[in-house]
């Protein structure tokens, strides 16, 4: 039986897979952890949630979580991902990542973290998302720099960060397959007089409305026609699923940083 222990566990994420766990026969929660000062802290997580008492208090102590774990799913905040690392970095316990919006050296510190133990690291945790990924490849190997790449997501009105760790993922896949960087081809908005499209922009743009749980389309539009692919998630019970199918999957591996595609054996 797995063990794991859920960071943010009172926000949506946290409380789906909390949910989810409790009908799994091979995992068991051990642990809650949210940020100091949080109203749920003392809490039975079960009671929070509105399953009844499960017997895990909701605590802010990642030492007292994280000790009786072998894998901690973390869908809390950037800064809250980071400072549990930290925590415990000279003892280091298996992370399953789903947090996003991370800058640069906070995704460098979690590279190194992943040096001692293994984790996996995904801005989405989907299967339908993750085998988009593998047909986004394949697609933008053929269409080449004839075809102008396009990706709209969109999310819920609560949503903090933009564009989607989801957007970035496929704006970093597309890059690799065309030979691009993103860094220099990434066009975020587009307003005024911009003039024409550069053939080797990638745009990323950014919808946040109401209660949409995650939509992503990639455009590929050449002369006389165009593809658009569509993933539309429906539910967050399929990012919590993907969540804690990585978290089974962690337990054979060696240190290092994986991602879905691993998990999934897209690679
Ligand atoms: P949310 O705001 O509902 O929940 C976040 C929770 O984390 C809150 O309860 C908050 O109190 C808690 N938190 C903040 N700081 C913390 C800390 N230091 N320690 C412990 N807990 C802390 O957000 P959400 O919709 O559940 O999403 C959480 C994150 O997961 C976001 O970054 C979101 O983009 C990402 N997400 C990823 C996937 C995926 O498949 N990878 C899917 C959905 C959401």
């Amino acid at each position: 039986m797995l063990k794991i222990a859920v960071s943010g566990s009172s926000g949506r994420m946290g409380n789906r897979i909390i949910a989810l766990s409790q009908e799994s026969e091979e995992l068991t929660l051990s642990g809650a952890l949210e940020h100091k000062g949080h109203g749920d802290e003392g809490k039975d997580i079960g009671e929070v949630i509105g399953i009844g008492k499960i017997g895990v208090i909701v605590s802010s102590d990642i030492q007292d979580v994280t000790a009786d774990a072998d894998v901690i799913i973390d869908f809390s905040s950037p800064s809250g991902t980071i400072h549990a690392l930290k925590l415990i970095s000279d003892k280091p316990v298996p992370f399953v990542i789903g947090t996003t919006g991370f800058s640069k050296d906070e995704i460098e510190y979690i590279r190194l973290y992943a040096q001692k133990t293994p984790c996996v690291f995904a801005p989405n945790m989907s299967v339908g998302v993750n085998i988009l990924l593998k047909v986004l490849d394949d697609i933008a190997r053929v269409t080449g720099d004839d075809y102008d790449v396009e990706i709209v997501e969109a999310h819920h009105r609560l949503k903090k960060d933009a564009p989607s760790g989801t957007a970035m993922k496929m704006a970093q896949v597309l890059a690799a397959a065309l030979g691009r960087n993103l860094d220099d081809t990434a066009v975020f908005e587009r307003h005024g007089l911009i003039g024409e499209r550069t053939k080797k922009e990638i745009g990323i743009q950014t919808i946040r409305a109401g209660d949409i749980v995650g939509e992503h389309t990639v455009l590929f539009g050449g002369l006389g026609e165009r593809i658009e692919i569509t993933h539309k998630a429906s539910s967050r019970d399929t990012f919590a699923r993907g969540a804690l199918r990585a978290a089974l999957w962690l337990r054979k591996q060696t240190p290092g940083l994986y991602d879905m595609q691993d998990v999934l054996g897209l690679k």
